[in-house]
């Protein structure tokens, strides 16, 4: 898929900036000297023992100096990079440094002197004129800005700039930025729009914008597409990627105390910029196995610039002054072990992810709609001409037969015609209705119906001329955004340009080469030296040797200086990081100090049971309290406390059982025994009546029509039924009469219930 080329190394060059009018103003002293045709910086020690301290001496792929141009730097160094993110390659510029060397200024510099414009609009200016000179491709080229603060992430396109991103891995892309915003861009002057929307943006978050500044890492990321049709009649996409990137200082962060957020951020900067030292080291001591990308944010992003898939420049800054002597040595010795990183850089063909093979299917698929919809018209006015959507891509199939013109003059002419046809049809509907409207020999309700059929038509004609219209600004839009170079047109200064460029090219090329040249003969110079020496005298030969010895000793010398230096270096850092952590130690007492005594116990628990370590993040995270879990908690008893209404032990159970001490209830505590209340009635009891009483009762009782009367005196009485009958008919006596009806008022006489 990919061609695959052998290893090549990171190229790493110094600059040093001129002294600027303060420094100048206050007579420091001058401590480097730059050999630009040898490449070598040489740093001298004012201070040491000047006698036999020799300067230190640094070979990097080139060095610059106070008096080197913007566009030389770029012509040398940066240019054969950009021109390989445009063949498809990935490409990194770092710009390394203690603040206030010129790394903003190498990078960006002066944005309206194009003298002292930086690598960016450099490299702007670059592509877009490679684009607008190449033949049978189309491009899309697209910008996105961001930074990198205290291990967070800000996309400085974005409207919302409180926002931060995440970094995110896919197995087949690598590591991203997910929802970083980019923009197609189609020209320099949108290029620069966007860098100039990302600098304000840069600045607007920053309270102190040279502290921040100094502490943050902006990154400018350039991604270029290039689709060709290839040898075997497919389209190819090649995909560059670009990075440009402005590092924090590297200074050492001053000790200013360090408490609380001062010392949560110098610990933060620092992170992602000795994360990048670490992983150089890693890279380039050959024993390492495991190299530390992932602990920080920069180096994950990067991670295919050092020592993957990239080619990559590092210009290291540096100042002139004695005062920055420490630093500067600091500076040279990282990026001169930056040199030994090897990369394994690669065109990238057709990626899954190429923006540029969406857009053209996109375009395709709206074309083919478009065509669809044109065809439907063709044939309706025969042998009429459209030619609205295809002015830009010539080669396309669906102009076939039509298109016997000029691109240019068929765009026009088919928007022409276009609105002739319009015009025409809208026309003839017209004409058609009146034509019905004055018909009188339709009937009204005809009439009516022919009229809405033609009114319907118009509107149809309308809506279809609308979504025509919509369709083909689509495709307008989309394919302005794909670039294609300037075809055929002879541009004479264009030409003369570029054969400027050429030679401008070829002399930088020669600079590099003589000066490997040179370096090569300075190392050869001491072996060959000693090989065709053959001396002619015994004296002679004792003055060679003393001088070559005095030549090694002084060799040797520097190397133990240097190991002195290095050792002295590493001797301080550690010193700073055991204080370092003294502090945090320190701050982390005192946090178990207030966790320990003013903190329950539970509470700790459950804040340690729901804190999870996220390690994308580097952050500890609290899980959320998830209401399901609340519900389950309070749904569920401890085991203990079934059929009771609260926990109970064994032995209280047990206690309950066994006592009726109220100590282990749990319920009913107290023991009701009820008071019934005492009886106040009897139970019914027969009066005692005398015999002769009951019989007369007894009579009394009876029935009243069982009484049989006798008017003759007698009277005999004969119950049909031995029961007696109680009721309302003994207590009416007066009610009885004679069933003979003999008329004669019959009063009742003594029934002699009392005998006389
Ligand atoms: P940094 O970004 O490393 O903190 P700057 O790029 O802001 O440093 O540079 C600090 C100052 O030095 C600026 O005013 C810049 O114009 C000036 N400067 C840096 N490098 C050069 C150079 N090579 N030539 C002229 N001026 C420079
Ligand atoms: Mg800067």
């Amino acid at each position: 898929m990919s061609k695959s080329k052998s290893s090549e190394s990171v190229k790493v060059v110094v600059r040093c900036r001129p002294m600027n009018e303060k420094e100048r103003a206050a007579n420091f002293e001058r401590v480097v000297s730059v050999d630009v045709k040898l490449g070598q910086v040489a740093v001298r020690n004012p201070r040491g023992a000047s006698a036999h301290e020799h300067p230190k001496v640094f070979t990097f792929d080139s060095v610059y100096d106070w008096n080197s141009k913007q566009l030389d730097l770029y012509d040398e160094t940066f240019r054969p990079l950009v021109d390989s993110v445009l063949l498809g390659f990935n490409g990194t510029i770092f710009a390394y440094g203690q603040t206030g060397t010129g790394k903003t200024y190498t990078m960006e510099g002066v944005r309206n002197d194009p003298e002292r414009r930086g690598v960016i609009p450099n490299s702007f200016e670059h592509i877009f004129t490679h684009i607008s000179r190449s033949q049978n491709q189309q491009y899309l080229v697209r910008a996105s800005y961001l930074e990198i603060y205290q291990e967070e992430i800000r996309d400085l396109l974005s409207r919302d700039q409180s926002r931060r991103l995440e970094l995110k891995e896919r197995p087949d892309t690598g590591v991203y930025v997910k929802d970083l915003s980019s923009f197609v861009t189609k020209s320099v002057r949108e290029i620069e729009h966007v860098m100039n929307v990302g600098n304000q943006n840069r600045s607007v978050g920053a309270t102190n914008m040279n502290e921040h500044s100094s502490r943050s890492h902006a990154i400018f990321v350039i991604t270029i597409e290039c689709s060709e049709l290839g040898p075997d009649g497919e389209n190819h996409i090649r995909v560059g990627k670009l990075n440009l990137v402005d590092l924090a200082g590297s200074e050492r962060q001053t000790k200013t105390g360090a408490q609380g957020e001062r010392l949560k951020e110098a610990t933060k900067i620092n992170l992602s910029l000795s994360a990048l030292g670490n992983v150089i080291s890693a890279l380039v001591d050959g024993k390492s196995t495991h190299i530390p990308y992932r602990d920080s944010k920069l180096t994950r992003l990067l991670q295919d610039s050092l020592g993957g898939n990239a080619r990559t420049v590092m210009v290291a800054n540096i100042g002139p002054a004695s005062y920055n002597l420490e630093e500067t040595l600091t500076t040279l010795r990282y990026s001169n072990r930056a040199k030994n990183i090897k990369n394994k850089p690669r065109i990238n063909e057709d990626p899954k992810d190429a923006l540029l093979r969406e857009f053209q299917e996109e375009i395709a698929r709206l074309k083919e709609q478009l065509e669809k919809r044109s065809g439907k018209k063709k044939k309706k006015r025969r042998r009429r001409k459209f030619g609205e959507a295809g002015e830009e891509l010539d080669d396309d199939a669906e102009e076939e037969e039509d298109d016997d013109d000029d691109d240019d003059e068929d765009g026009v002419d088919g928007d022409k015609n276009n609105a002739d046809y319009w015009r025409e049809q809208q026309e003839k509907l017209e004409k058609e209705r009146k034509a019905i409207m004055e018909d009188h020999s339709l009937v009204a309700e005809e009439k009516q119906r022919l009229l809405r059929e033609k009114e319907k038509k118009m509107d149809d004609l309308h809506r279809e001329k609308e979504a025509l219209e919509m369709l083909a600004s689509k495709v307008k839009a989309m394919e302005s955004k794909l670039l294609v170079g300037g075809k055929n047109i002879v541009d004479h200064t264009n030409e003369q340009q570029r054969i400027l460029e050429q030679k401008r090219h070829e002399i930088a090329e020669q600079k590099r080469r003589e000066r490997e040249m040179q370096q090569e003969m300075e190392c050869r110079d001491e072996e060959t030296l000693e090989l065709k020496e053959t001396y002619s005298s015994l004296q002679q030969e004792v003055d060679i040797k003393t001088k070559k010895l005095k030549k090694l000793f002084a060799k040797l010398q520097a190397v133990k200086a240097e190991i002195h230096d290095v050792q002295e270096d590493h001797i301080k850092e550690r010193q700073e990081l055991e204080q370092t952590q003294n502090e945090l130690t320190r701050e982390l007492k005192l946090k178990h100090l207030i966790i320990e005594n003013f903190i329950p116990l539970e509470e700790k628990n459950k804040i340690v049971v729901r804190a999870t370590f996220d390690e994308e993040d580097d952050t500890w995270k609290m899980r959320p309290i998830t209401r399901i879990q609340d519900d389950q908690q309070m749904m569920s008893r401890p085991v203990s406390a079934v059929g009771y209404r609260r926990p109970l032990s064994q032995h209280a159970r047990m206690a309950m059982m066994m006592r009726p001490d109220a100590r282990y209830r749990a319920e009913n505590i107290l023991m009701l025994e009820l008071d019934l209340p005492s009886r106040t009635t009897k139970e019914y009891e027969e009066p005692v009546i005398a015999p002769k009483v009951a019989a007369a009762l007894e009579d009394a009782l009876r029935e009243e029509d069982e009484i049989q009367v006798d008017a003759s005196g007698g009277f005999s009485k004969k119950p049909k039924s031995g029961r007696p009958k109680t009721g309302k008919k003994a207590s009416t006596p007066t009610a009885a009469h004679s069933p003979s009806g003999s008329g004669s008022p019959l009063y009742p006489q003594s029934r002699g219930l009392v005998p006389k």
